[in-house]
C-alpha cells in the first residue's frame, strides 16, 4: 500500500514527508495503523548518526490498531489496539530462557541494518529500498512490525498515552519497579529528570517509596519532578555537595535506592556515594562506550551495596505495558502531563527543533496524532 511517512533522507537534514510503499506483513508480522507516535531523543540520535541506513522512516514510540496479521501470528488480531515495543524478544535464547527478555539480542542485528527480523524491509520509496527504525518506523500512517513488538492494550486505553509507554515510560518505570525493586516506605534518589527519570520518579511513587529525591541541574525539571511524586529536590549545580545534601535528607545514611538516568559517570559516582550500606544502585542511562566509572574501593566489601546496570528497565513488555496502561486508566500513573504538544505528521520537524532549544522542557514528548 502507499502511505505518507516522515523519512530521513540525509544525515541531520529535516525529515521529509514522502509517499512510501509498505508491503504486506510476512510470517510473524503485523500491519498496524498508527494512531499516535511520540518523538524521542533517540530519533534525533538516529537522524544525526552517519551509520544510519537511509532513506529510513524514523519513529520508535507508537500505538495503533492492528489492521492485518501475517501467517503464524497468534497474540493479536485485527481490531486490537496495541502499544509498540522496540525490543521484540525471541523466547528461545539463553537470556529469554532465563526470563531476562529485555536482554534478548535477536533484534539488534536487524535494528542496525534497518530491517525487520528476517533481514528484509517491507518499506520502499521511489522504487528503491527504504529502511525501518528499531523494527517499528512509527512516523508513518501504517507500519509492519514483529508480532513480538505488538502489546495489546486494555479496552478503552487512550492511544496518545499508549504511544509513549514503549520507551522512556517503560524504561524509567522499570528502573524503579523491576531493576531497583523499590519497596514501600523506602527512600529513593533519581538522578537526571528527563524522559526516563520522570518515569523512574513515578515508578518509585507507584512502588510506595516514602521519600523520593529528584536530582538535576535544571530547576524546571525539578519542579516537574515534584508534580510526578518527588518529595525533595536537589539542584546539584546550586548546592555545594549534592551527596551530603542527600545524606542529610536521609538521617545521615544515604538512600536505599539510587537510580542514575544521566549517562554521566560523574553522576554515577554521585549516585553510588548517595546510597547507604546495603542499597541498590541502578544505572539506566547510557555511559559513553569508552567511559570508566571510578568509585572508592576501600572497604567496598563492608558496604554490601549492589551496583547494577539495567537495559529497557528490565521490563517484559507483555507484562509491564498493560500494567502501566491500567495504572493510567485508574488515575494512578500520569501520562497526560508528559504530552508537551500534539502535532500533525507534516509538522514533525517542530519536535526535532525543540531538542536544540536549551530552554525546552525535556521531560515530555511531542506527539504526532493521526486522525
Ligand atoms: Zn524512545
Ligand atoms: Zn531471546
Amino acid at each position: 500500500m502507499k502511505m505518507q511517512a516522515a523519512v530521513m533522507t540525509a544525515v541531520s537534514n529535516p525529515l521529509e514527508i514522502r509517499e512510501v510503499d509498505l508491503a504486506e506483513p510476512k510470517a510473524n508480522e503485523v500491519l498496524v495503523k498508527i494512531k499516535a507516535t511520540a518523538v524521542c531523543h533517540s530519533d534525533l540520535n538516529t537522524l544525526i548518526d552517519p551509520t544510519t541506513p537511509i532513506p529510513q522512516v524514523l519513529g520508535h514510540e507508537g500505538a495503533g490498531v492492528v489492521v492485518a496479521i501475517g501467517p503464524n501470528v497468534t497474540t493479536c488480531a485485527p481490531g486490537d489496539e496495541v502499544a509498540l515495543s522496540w525490543v521484540p524478544y525471541c523466547g528461545t535464547c539463553a537470556f529469554c530462557r532465563a526470563g531476562k527478555v529485555n536482554l534478548c539480542e535477536s533484534a539488534f542485528g536487524p535494528m542496525f541494518a534497518g530491517t525487520l527480523l528476517d533481514g528484509t524491509s517491507r518499506l520502499s520509496m521511489d522504487g528503491g529500498p527504504c529502511y525501518h527504525m528499531s523494527l517499528l518506523s512509527t512516523f508513518a500512517e501504517y507500519t509492519v512490525v514483529p508480532e513480538m513488538s505488538c502489546v495489546r492494550m486494555p479496552k478503552g486505553m487512550d492511544m496518545v498515552s499508549a504511544s509513549m509507554i514503549g520507551c522512556g515510560v517503560a524504561t524509567g518505570y522499570g528502573a524503579a519497579v523491576r531493576a531497583a525493586k523499590v519497596t514501600a516506605g523506602s527512600s529513593v534518589a533519581v538522578f537526571g529528570i528527563g524522559g526516563v527519570g520522570i518515569n523512574a520518579i513515578q515508578g518509585a511513587r507507584i512502588a510506595g517509596a516514602a521519600e523520593i529525591i529528584a536530582c538535576d541541574i535544571k530547576d524546571d525539571n525539578l519542579e516537574t519532578a515534584k508534580k510526578f511524586g518527588a518529595t525533595h529536590v536537589v539542584n546539584s549545580r546550586e548546592v555545594a555537595d549534592p551527596v551530603e545534601e542527600i545524606r542529610q535528607l536521609t538521617e545521615g545514611l544515604g538512600v536505599e535506592y539510587a537510580i542514575d538516568c544521566t549517562g554521566s559517570t560523574a553522576v554515577g559516582r554521585m549516585a553510588w556515594l548517595s546510597a547507604r550500606k546495603g542499597a541498590t544502585v541502578v544505572v539506566i542511562g547510557a555511559y559513553p562506550a569508552d567511559a570508566e566509572l571510578k568509585l572508592p574501593a576501600g572497604g567496598f566489601h563492608r558496604l554490601g551495596k549492589i551496583l547494577r546496570g539495567s537495559f529497557y528497565g528490565d521490563v517484559n513488555p507483555f507484562d509491564d505495558f498493560p500494567k502501566i496502561a491500567r495504572l493510567y486508566m485508574e488515575g494512578r500513573y500520569d501520562l497526560d502531563s508528559l504530552v508537551i504538544k500534539r502535532i500533525r505528521l507534516a509538522d514533525i520537524n517542530e519536535a526535532f527543533d525543540a531538542f536544540h532549544d536549551p530552554t525546552a522542557k525535556n521531560t515530555g514528548r511531542y506527539i504526532v496524532v493521526f486522525d
